[in-house]
């Protein structure tokens, strides 16, 4: 299949700070041989849904440590022309897909949960525009759920949403009045083995990635290390000793952004114990980061000392 482009951000390599991951042999859409071929879609839609919950909190408890805020619903978008057409048939019935962007994901408690809105939904307009006109504006038009994601995020502060939303048959306008977040995009990545990077301004997370991570501290375990590089604004390092330094911080700041968003920081750190494991060589190739053991162990002495809301040491 051609990959779900939808989630493919458009990071170039050359603003990629950080690889996370090695190389790992699961891609979304490629199931085992005896895996039921109807199963992938559901699995990509729990990956979006438990990407977009952690993302919510994460964004939450970085509060005013980002550079800047945006309009935040709750709300994430799949939509068909993201995948390929032989694929069309299956996500049509499977997730009952349509030609309009569906939302794929709603975080509880949110603007648009609040606003009723439910996975499912199809989406035709936002305001008088309809999306058909918002995906125009993107490079390219099979990204339209990425472009009516970047679109509700620039609503302007104190400005309600206007979703024209179609149920079934039932078509009705709901009002979503978004609250202000750390404006950092946490982007689905359906290629590339256990990896997860950030280049600055967004993080990315690979389908692989989310579904190592057995639970949702290890999740934020891993987001937030990478949010913390963006809240530090990590660049290229000039040594290796200088990298190691960035990648101390980001596990600390990440870790401090993870038990601020409710998270177990004691029960998630010995998750890179486990992912170093999986990818012994990988010390060889990125000598940057410490061994999974030592950075548990950090984690582990950090935990005793996090406090809320979280506040920058250096
Ligand atoms: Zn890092």
């Amino acid at each position: 299949m051609r990959i779900n482009q939808n989630y493919a951000l458009s990071l170039s390599l050359a603003t990629i700070l950080v690889m996370a991951g090695g190389p790992g042999a699961l891609r979304a859409g490629e199931p085992g041989p005896d895996a039921d071929p109807k199963i992938w879609p559901l699995q990509l839609r729990q990956d979006m849904t438990r990407l977009a919950n952690v993302a919510w909190k994460l964004r939450k408890s970085a509060g005013n440590l980002c550079l800047g805020k945006s309009a935040a619903t709750g709300l994430t978008f799949d939509y068909i022309g993201a995948y390929s057409d032989s694929d069309g048939p299956l996500l049509r019935q499977v997730l009952g897909l349509t030609d309009m962007p569906q939302v794929a994901a709603v975080v509880p408690g949110s603007p648009a949960d609040l606003a009723g809105i439910e996975v499912g939904d199809d989406v035709l307009a936002v305001g008088k525009v309809s999306v058909s006109r918002i995906g125009e504006s993107a490079d390219d038009s099979d990204l339209l759920a990425d472009e009516l994601e970047k679109w509700l995020a620039a609503t302007p502060q104190t400005q309600q949403i206007e979703l024209l939303t179609r149920r079934g048959q039932n078509e009705r306008v709901v009002v979503i009045r978004p609250v202000r977040l750390c404006a950092t995009r946490f982007v689905l990545k359906t290629r590339d083995g256990k990896k997860a990077f950030s280049d600055g301004e967004n993080v990315a997370l690979s389908t692989g990635m989310i579904r190592f991570a057995a639970i949702d501290d290890e999740l934020a375990l891993i987001a937030g290390h990478e949010l913390g590089h963006v809240i530090n604004r990590d660049r290229e390092a000039k040594s290796i000793g200088e990298r190691r330094r960035m990648e101390d911080r980001a596990d600390a700041l990440g870790a401090a952004l993870a038990h601020c968003a409710g998270y177990d920081v004691w029960r998630s750190a010995d998750f890179w114990v486990r992912y170093h494991k999986q990818d012994r060589l990988r010390w060889f190739r990125v000598p940057t980061h410490r061994s999974g053991k030592a950075r548990a162990r950090q984690l582990k002495e950090l935990q005793v000392s996090l406090t809320c809301p979280v506040a920058l040491t250096n």
